[in-house]
């Protein structure tokens, strides 16, 4: 590789958005076949807000987000932030916690007032969820929301149901991606009702959901085994592995630490077009240096 050709693409990239912080990536990305895709934080904003309080009959909604408040301050994810951010707003007392665990890629555990609470997927539930709080998750999922449980003691007694939009340029850029010649698959820990809505409005060829952390990288590794050489776009502390296996890993600028310290690239635009800019300009690199 001549020196000259990749600082000529670097400078390019900074102008574009795209920082890289290794040579060797740009020289990865331009042979690239598939991009895998996170959903929550990475196509969609991540700027996640609680839109409804499901109650189980006997408890209160602001009891409800009372408990999930408590368990959420321990904890940095998205949707920890808008849950936290909910109770402000109703000016709910939140209690202290004790004991927080987070069970990645699933939900948040913590000891409330020496009861123990969770917030999560599916998975977290003990029992299935009462009729009335499993027909209101079903219904908002089916609006394309997503939703957590509130789990005390073993007791379901209520959910969150939570929206969080698209980020500008979500379609075009998937539609730009194929035009490349590229695969594109989602990848991501939300439920299939969630990510299935997600592919289909953006056209994304394939699909797997409920994925937890480790089986993101698994995921990644499964596809080079096929012969694709991966690059794989995401934020979060669950996407960091993934980034590192991937053949060329590409981080949101308002990623986490770890996501962005695992990525070879990072996207600092707003709009998702930059996705497919990055390919093209390592392309290009590419054909200067050969
Ligand atoms: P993604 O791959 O879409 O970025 P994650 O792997 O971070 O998602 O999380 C997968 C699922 O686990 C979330 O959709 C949510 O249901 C649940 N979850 C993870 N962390 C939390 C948390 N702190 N509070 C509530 N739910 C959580
Ligand atoms: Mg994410």
């Amino acid at each position: 590789a001549t020196p000259t050709a990749l600082m000529v693409g670097v400078g390019r990239g900074a102008s574009l958005g795209i920082l890289v912080r290794g040579q060797d990536a740009l020289e990865a990305s331009g042979r690239i076949t598939t991009v895998v895709l996170d959903k929550t934080g990475t196509l969609t904003s991540g700027r996640m807000a609680v839109r409804r309080v499901l109650a189980t009959p006997g408890w209160t909604q602001r009891e409800v987000l009372r408990q999930a408040a408590a368990v959420e301050q321990g904890s940095e994810h998205l949707i920890a932030r808008a849950v936290t951010r909910a109770a402000e707003g109703k000016d709910i007392a939140v209690p202290r916690l004790e004991d927080f665990t987070a069970q990645v890629g699933r939900g948040a555990r913590a000891t409330v007032g020496g009861r123990v609470v969770t917030v999560g997927s599916a998975d977290v539930l003990e029992h299935p969820a009462p009729p009335a709080i499993a027909a209101g998750v079903r219904a908002a999922e089916e609006e394309g929301r997503g939703a957590v449980y509130v789990v005390v003691d073993g007791e379901t007694i209520g959910a969150l149901v939570l929206s969080d939009v698209l980020r500008s340029g979500a379609r075009e850029a998937v539609a730009l991606l194929h035009e490349q010649g590229l695969r594109t698959v989602l990848l991501t820990g939300d439920g299939e009702a969630a990510a299935r809505r997600v592919a289909d409005e953006l056209g994304i060829d394939d699909v797997r959901a409920r994925v937890l952390p480790t089986g993101k990288a698994n995921a990644i590794t499964d596809l080079q085994r096929e012969g694709q050489r991966v690059a794989m776009v995401g934020d979060g502390v669950n996407d960091a592995v993934a980034l590192s296996t991937a053949d060329l890993g590409m981080a949101m600028w308002n990623g986490t630490d770890i996501a962005l310290k695992s990525a070879d690239i990072i996207l600092v635009r707003e709009d998702l077009m930059v996705i497919p800019d990055a390919i093209a300009l390592s392309r290009r690199t590419l054909s200067t240096i050969h």
